[in-house]
């Protein structure tokens, strides 16, 4: 492992070798099915679906009961068999569907109390809330949720890596900036859910936004630009990590082109090309990943 206070190294190929040899071989991956699908993912709205041999779990509600419902129809699933709901903090695009699912259909809610609390009061709903402590792990079935802090303007924001015994999948939308705690806790990912929220330029020259919600986007405590999405990419790369799915791109600052683009080439110019990099939408879902 990479040791905090040391440079880390760059990635090559030496590297990859030693990373592979750490995760279960393709014989033993092969016997247990993990399926991952994006539900959507934007500015607006949030929603993946992770599904192993033991439990059916939502990472984030951003849609309505209404939209998720039929989202997972889209996979022939329902919302009923869920076994439970991972929220990594209390805005609306990744909680709107908390009214259908968690109230009245009592999925409950896997998040810290402040998030919670915070929710609960914005959405006027109370819910089966089963509390964890930022920066701790705890199993769901098969499957082991790794939490960490980032920095964002909510009350207790989280990312997640959820380690299923086919592979790990790393959860970084909404934080305005990847601190080293960050870039630690998702380097075993396999697959990455990154934000790629705006393009800076886009973002300046847009004349539906006040300064100050501009501001606010740039912070610290905002959301991860199409270049600052490139930077993470370039210093969690591995030879464990597969997949990229660029999220929570801003329908009128961003163009999935240029999200692409920006974190693509910075993996070319390393040598990553073993990366997949696609973006996600929030009209529809992303296609089934089998782990
Ligand atoms: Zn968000
Ligand atoms: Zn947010």
């Amino acid at each position: 492992m990479v040791n905090g206070h040391q440079r880390e190294p760059r990635w090559s190929v030496r590297n990859r070798a030693l990373d592979v040899e750490r995760f279960p071989s393709p014989s033993y991956r092969r016997r247990v099915s993990v399926q991952f699908t994006i539900l959507g993912s934007g500015s607006s709205g949030n929603c993946a679906y992770l599904e192993t041999p033991e439990v059916r779990l939502l990472i984030d509600a951003g849609f309505s009961g209404r939209q998720i419902r039929e989202r997972l129809a889209s996979i022939s699933r329902t919302p009923e068999t869920l076994t439970g709901i991972l929220l990594t903090h209390e805005h609306q695009d990744h909680t709107q569907g908390l009214p259908v699912l968690a109230a009245k259909l009592r999925i409950p809610v896997y998040c810290n109390r402040l998030t919670q609390e915070a929710t609960e009061r914005q959405l006027e709903v109370r819910f089966d809330g089963r509390h964890f402590v930022t920066g701790a792990s705890f199993d769901l079935g098969d499957v082991t949720v790794d939490t960490f802090s980032v920095p964002h303007d909510a009350q207790d924001p989280v990312g997640f890596l959820l380690r299923t015994r086919a592979g790990n999948i790393g959860f970084l939308t909404d934080l305005g900036h990847a601190t080293k705690l960050v870039l630690e806790r998702v380097r075993p990912a396999h697959l990455l859910v990154l934000e790629a929220n705006h393009d800076l330029k886009l973002l300046q020259d847009d004349t539906k936004r006040p300064w100050s919600t501009k501001q606010r986007i740039l912070s610290r405590h905002g959301h991860l630009s199409n270049a600052a999405a490139a930077d993470v990419a370039e210093q969690i790369v591995s030879g464990t990590l597969a997949r990229i799915y660029l999220g929570h791109l801003s329908r009128d600052c961003n163009r999935p082109e240029l999200a692409r683009a920006a974190v693509g080439e910075r993996l070319q110019r390393i040598g990553a090309t073993h990366i997949a990099v696609e973006s996600t939408s929030q009209d529809a879902p992303c296609a089934t990943v089998t782990l």
